[in-house]
């Protein structure tokens, strides 16, 4: 079969990476639309390589920009604006399947409207499920939508998970997930040295290269807090179930456990392309590009239990999980403004921490039945985090 890709995020490194494993496949793959934020420059080659039908900038000007060099490129491409381009591009009668790599809540709509289309959903945006990942789950089964993860540690759980694991991991023989976790480029740090590290120090990551706001979560292991609530809405687990090992090589991407005792691992160099190619020709097998594995040269894999105390981020997240309802939202929201102003030089590393634990103290947790309401618990959380941003700096 020939897929006809909508690639949300197309800029970004899973949109690189995406594009790279696309085009080693011309027979197999065609991008229909592309979408990304403001970089009309970048979209501008994109669509000169992979003449999409329609490409779409959240920003207004940039699209204005990409639509008339487009012109005099003589490229056909649709050039759509705004948020309600990107849920265009999700939606797309010609595209069968949706790469969801836009960062953030930023692609929480977007992600949606390919779940409610009943599109092939290679999920990237971890967000969208840390924010609703009811709502999505239930959009996806009510359409017919099929998710396969792009999350390396989900995509490796996916493929050791037995079939039906759907209806609990407890009913197929699975006794638990274990995610692994790099540690990141902190995890030998000195507690009193993590307060003067820079954004150029946590973007250094040992393993990945990666966008900055993943980046920085992997340092302060919010990602891989981010990761256990993605494990739970997409595979049905409970936070009993749900076990992290810092794994400082990352080539075991993750592991399950089953009843009699056999744990299952799925392995592979830290290349995003394989992930992302597993799902991209799920069930069948293509390649990527990522180079075998060499054990012998890896030499040695080692575990240790993630440090609480260190990373109160995890722990953070295992306690949003845990108050349900709004909770994960708002804490996604609280890390995004905090991670934001780290960026931005406002704020320390330890402080996101700090302004995570306040603004899950301010807000209230409610039931989400609906959009709306994560889109509130976002909201709130956002504003309580910015006033508490305002003090610290
Ligand atoms: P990135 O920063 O490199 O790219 C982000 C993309 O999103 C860009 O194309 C950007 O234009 C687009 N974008 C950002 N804000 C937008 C907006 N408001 N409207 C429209 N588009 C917007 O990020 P990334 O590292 O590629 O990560 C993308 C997603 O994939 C994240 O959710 C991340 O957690 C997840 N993920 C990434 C990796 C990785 O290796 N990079 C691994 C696992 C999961
Ligand atoms: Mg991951």
């Amino acid at each position: 079969v020939v897929r006809s890709i909508a690639l949300l995020g197309a800029t970004g490194s899973i949109g690189k990476s995406t594009l790279d494993v696309v085009a080693r496949h011309p027979d197999r793959y065609r991008v229909v639309a592309l979408a990304a934020q403001s970089n009309w420059k970048a979209m501008r080659e994109l669509c000169l390589r992979f003449r999409p039908r329609l490409a779409a900038l959240a920003e207004p000007e940039a699209a204005r920009a990409l639509r008339e060099a487009l012109a005099a490129d003589a490229v056909s491409t649709e050039v759509r604006e705004g948020a309600g381009a990107l849920a265009d591009c999700a939606a797309l009668a010609e595209a069968d399947t949706v790469v969801a790599a836009i960062v953030g809540a930023a692609g929480l709509a977007s992600t949606m409207a390919a779940a409610r289309a009943g599109k092939r959903i290679l999920l990237a945006n971890k967000e969208t499920l840390v924010l609703a990942g009811g709502l999505f789950m239930q959009a996806c089964a009510a359409s017919g939508a099929t998710v396969l993860p792009v999350d390396s540690e989900h995509n490796a759980v996916f493929q050791c998970l037995p079939p039906g694991y759907e209806r609990g991991l407890g009913a197929v023989g699975v006794r638990r997930i274990v995610l692994t976790a790099s540690g990141g480029p902190f995890r030998e740090r000195r507690p009193e040295e993590l307060r003067e590290v820079t954004p150029e120090q946590a973007c250094n990551h040992p393993n990945w290269v990666m966008g900055p706001k993943i980046s920085v979560d992997s340092a302060t292991m919010m990602n891989k807090g981010l990761e256990v609530i993605e494990a739970h809405f997409l595979f049905n687990a409970g936070i009993g179930e749900l076990e992290v090992v810092v794994h400082p090589q990352s080539v075991v991407h993750s592991l399950v456990e089953f009843a009699d005792g056999s744990v299952l691992a799925q392995l592979g160099n830290p290349d995003m392309r394989t992930p992302i190619a597993h799902a991209l020709a799920y069930p069948e097998r293509v390649a990527s590009g990522v180079g075998p594995l060499d054990l012998a040269a890896v030499g040695a894999l080692t575990f240790v239990r993630p440090d609480f105390e260190r990373f109160r981020c995890l722990g953070l997240a295992y306690e949003a999980l845990r108050a349900g309802g709004s909770a994960p939202a708002a804490l996604n929201a609280a890390n995004e403004v905090a991670v934001q102003s780290f960026l931005e030089r406002r704020i320390g590393f330890l402080d996101i921490a700090t302004t995570c634990e306040r603004a899950m103290e301010r807000v209230g947790v409610r039931p989400v039945t609906s959009l709306e309401d994560a889109v509130a618990a976002d909201a709130e959380a956002r504003a309580a985090a910015a006033a508490i941003l305002a003090n610290l700096s």
